[in-house]
């Protein structure tokens, strides 16, 4: 049985400021199907984009950020526990700080509380404790959150559903025959080095997060798959019947 960490994004789960039912569903339904021959760890974002939907302050402002993170994170814990019941699975939150993730001891109390949930059937739904980490010490992107999970949980595999459907040769918004890469074993450091560049008001990393994660995993011998969270049929078809057929998989070594 492989341990599977999935992440999506604020874009995913919301739009036109409202949480995306629908779409929530059919990841819920993912996972369900998904954990049935893997231990499963969800990532998820959305808590300052839900508590926008019930509290309209400026998140620029760092202390509105944190207070919409505090009333968003109950709204998205409350949906996924009614989606993933109708599955009969039971969920838990378990929320980090980027303190935690550079401590030793906190590492592994998070790994251990994982495992326990994990040898109880439980899905862990990790996200950063965002009502109280500080600006100078944030993870700040739940990509990267996600990679250091990944890693520090003994996963095998991190696979992060975003509104980029995979990775291009150009940026696809610019150039409409840009190409989509299907598979890469080293990230180019020039790429590393650009800026930022998230798409929409609640998304935080653009696909710069996604390649650095990429790139900590793969330095750890973990692979990455980034693929459509709108349209989950390319990491259905990869992850149940072994066909790629979208999406890009960042992996250490040519199989
Ligand atoms: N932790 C933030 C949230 O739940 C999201 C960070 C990110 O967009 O990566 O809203």
């Amino acid at each position: 049985m492989k341990r599977i960490v999935v992440k999506v994004g604020s874009a995913v789960l919301t739009q036109n400021d409202r949480i995306a039912l629908n779409r929530m569903r059919a990841l819920v339904d993912f996972l369900a199907e998904l954990k049935k021959s893997n231990e499963v760890i969800l990532v998820s974002s959305g808590a300052v984009a839900a508590g926008y939907t019930q509290v309209q302050l400026d998140k620029k402002i760092i202390k509105n950020k944190q207070a919409l993170a505090a009333i968003g994170q109950p709204i998205i814990m409350d949906l996924y526990s009614q989606k993933f019941s109708f599955h009969n699975i039971i969920i838990s939150q378990v929320l980090v700080t980027s303190a935690n993730l550079s401590k030793d001891d906190d590492i592994r109390r998070i790994k251990n509380t994982v495992d326990t949930l994990l040898e109880n059937n439980v899905i862990p739904i990790v996200n950063e404790n965002d009502a109280t980490s500080t600006v100078e010490l944030e993870v700040g992107d739940n990509d990267q959150l996600s990679a250091y999970i990944t890693k520090h949980t003994d996963s095998d595999m991190l696979i992060i559903l975003s509104d980029i459907d995979a990775y291009y040769d150009e940026d696809p918004r610019k150039n409409k025959s840009a190409k989509s890469i299907k598979s890469l074993h080293v990230i180019d450091e020039s790429e590393l080095q650009k800026e930022a560049s998230p798409h929409g008001d609640f998304a935080t990393g653009g696909i710069l997060t996604k390649l650095k994660a990429a790139d900590y995993l793969l330095s750890n011998g973990i692979d990455m798959f980034l693929s459509s969270g709108f349209d989950l049929s390319d990491i259905k078809s990869y992850m149940f019947d072994s066909k790629q057929t979208g999406g890009t998989l960042f992996i250490k070594e040519a199989k």
